[in-house]
């Protein structure tokens, strides 16, 4: 399978080169977390992996099973430590053009801190 193009200048790979600052909430081997610079609610952290994957799409094909639990337990761990279990908290990726994913490094956004309503309200068409 041929794999998705990488922009290694889209802003979170300057992010994870330490060429762009961010704020950070958690950091290991294979993954990078921050607050994002513009949020929708409350608390409002993206998860990265630390390597080169374009979407959702890319990461579930193409990373490796280590990558994929690392990431996995690092969603989790993140929310844990931001005090979200207890009142709950959304996990959401957007991939590609219907969803309007803005940058081309597959992230996680973790929204929490407030009643967030349930699930999407879809445009009207
Ligand atoms: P998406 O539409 O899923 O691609 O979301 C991209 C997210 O990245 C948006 O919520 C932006 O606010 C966020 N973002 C863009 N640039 C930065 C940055 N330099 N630091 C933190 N978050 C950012």
């Amino acid at each position: 399978m041929a794999s998705a193009t990488y922009d290694d200048d889209n802003i979170f790979a300057k992010i994870i080169r330490g060429e762009i600052p961010c704020n950070k909430v958690f950091e290991n081997e294979h993954v990078l977390a921050f607050h994002d610079i513009s949020p929708q609610t409350p608390t409002h952290v993206l998860v990265i992996p630390k390597g080169r994957y374009v979407s959702s799409d890319d990461f579930a094909a193409q990373a490796s099973d280590t990558e994929i639990a690392a990431f996995v337990r690092a969603v989790g761990a993140i929310a844990r430590d931001l005090g979200l279990v207890d009142p709950g908290y959304r996990i959401l990726a957007n991939h590609g053009r219907d969803a309007h994913q803005e940058v081309p490094h597959f992230h996680v956004h973790i929204f929490g801190g407030g009643d967030l309503g349930r699930m999407i309200k879809p445009p009207q068409h």
